[in-house]
């Protein structure tokens, strides 16, 4: 079976829509993926039929959101294949999720002398966290040599691998290469040294089926907004045993156990890291945005999205002065120069075409040098592009060659 891309689309309300009274081409769902009308119909139901507070009324409309939370929460813990659901944190985004394992995890395991392993290849929220944690800490932060083509394996891993790592944080798929990392063997290797990973799976989670428990991972983060659900809610998905013995960083209403003038005690995994109200509304998007993707089935949407990349790779590479960075990306997502023709003034064409597409560093400063490139522009394909999105891209690629290429 393969995806009913039409079928899909109608669910998209967005893409009826024109952008510079033109159709819309929506090609950076790397970014942001848009919203199909199932996530906004569960949204809506919780602030129509039960807009309350969660863990805290006793009354039925409370119990109600309490249920419709939880069981977000159950979803995203199956999405993931996570022992429990104990082991899902609900967080703002992928950042966040990142940010509260370096700070709780990395600041109090972690002294002079360890080491922290990274790469060229992370995005900014998988890599700075652990650039403060280790100036505060003492700790080394080391990388990762890439492969020629920009890729974290497992030998180049194991060539920077001691016994003085302790974290080893890396992306599962790049956000600009759309290569997979080997992270199960990489885990393999790290835990025979005693070192946690931590997982950033924010480009994964929309393309690939994730089992934290056969990846082996101890940490993982995702982010909603990036598989269909609204933005403001991502997840941490932490092993139970480790989670537990970690110290909140928010402190505040509904984390804790019992306060007392001069100490204070705190709830089991998740909640102690989950101060405040949460982001209810968006959790039970975020759930229905992996019910959505999930129904579409994995193979069907990794069929479609791979089509869409050979058939870009195809498409692009006829035109000249064109360079992909990443002729073997292992999803949909295209990095890619025109010769004498400034990323972002090619995005400006695009733009007045109705073509959203990305143009900048994406927050990969270290990759960018690595590829010795200021910037990129980055096409990405999801479960509602067609061949046609394609088709256009080139057409303005073309008129963009043609406009801005000529002044050198
Ligand atoms: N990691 C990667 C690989 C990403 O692409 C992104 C989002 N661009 C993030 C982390 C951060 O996600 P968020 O901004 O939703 O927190």
């Amino acid at each position: 079976m393969s995806l009913d891309v039409q079928k899909i689309r109608e669910d998209f309300e967005i893409l009826e829509h024109t952008m510079n009274e033109k159709p819309l081409v929506y090609l950076d769902s790397a970014a942001t993926a848009l919203k199909p009308k199932p996530v906004l119909e569960a949204m809506d139901k919780y602030h129509t039929t039960a807009s309350a507070n969660v863990h805290r009324g006793v009354y039925k409309i409370s119990n109600d959101a309490t249920k419709m939370y939880e069981g977000a929460r159950k979803t995203v813990a199956e999405f993931i294949n996570a022992a429990s659901k104990r082991e899902v944190v609900f967080t703002k985004g992928a950042t966040s999720a990142l940010n509260l394992v370096a700070m709780s995890y990395g600041l109090h395991n972690l002294k002079p002398g360890d080491e922290i392993l990274t790469t060229e290849l992370e995005h900014h929220s998988s890599f700075l966290p652990w650039q403060n944690v280790a100036k505060i800490t003492g700790a080394t932060l080391k990388f990762i040599p890439l492969t020629k083509e920009g890729r974290i394996t497992t030998e180049n891993f194991k060539s920077v691998l001691t016994a003085n790592t302790k974290v080893v944080a890396l992306t599962h798929v790049s956000n600009v290469m759309g290569y997979i990392s080997e992270v199960k063997e990489i885990c393999e290797l790290a835990h025979q040294k005693n070192a946690v990973v931590v997982v950033d799976a924010a480009q994964s989670a929309p393309h690939l089926e994730i089992d934290v428990q056969d990846l082996g991972c101890d940490f993982l983060a995702l982010t909603g907004h990036k598989v269909y659900g609204p933005t403001g809610i991502g997840v941490l998905y932490g092993k139970f045993a480790l989670l537990n013995t970690m110290k909140p960083v928010e402190f505040g209403g509904e984390m804790i156990d019992i306060v007392e003038k001069d100490d204070s005690t705190f709830k089991d995994a998740p909640f102690r890291f989950e101060a405040g109200t949460p982001p209810i509304a968006a959790a039970i998007g975020l759930a229905a945005g992996i019910d959505y993707l999930r129904g579409l089935g994995w193979d069907n949407v990794r069929q479609h999205e791979l089509e869409l990349r050979d058939y870009a790779i195809k498409k692009m590479s006829e035109v000249s002065g064109l360079k992909i960075f990443n002729q073997s990306a292992d999803i949909g997502i295209i990095s890619f120069n025109v010769d004498m023709v400034h990323p972002h003034d090619m995005a400006t064409v695009y733009d007045v075409n109705g073509i959203c597409v990305r143009a900048g560093h994406h927050c990969a400063q270290p990759l960018m040098k690595w590829l010795k490139q200021p910037a990129t522009l980055r096409a990405t394909f999801s479960i509602y592009n067609t061949k046609k999105d394609i088709d256009a891209l080139i057409c303005a690629t073309i008129e963009g060659k043609e406009t801005f290429g000529d002044v050198f």
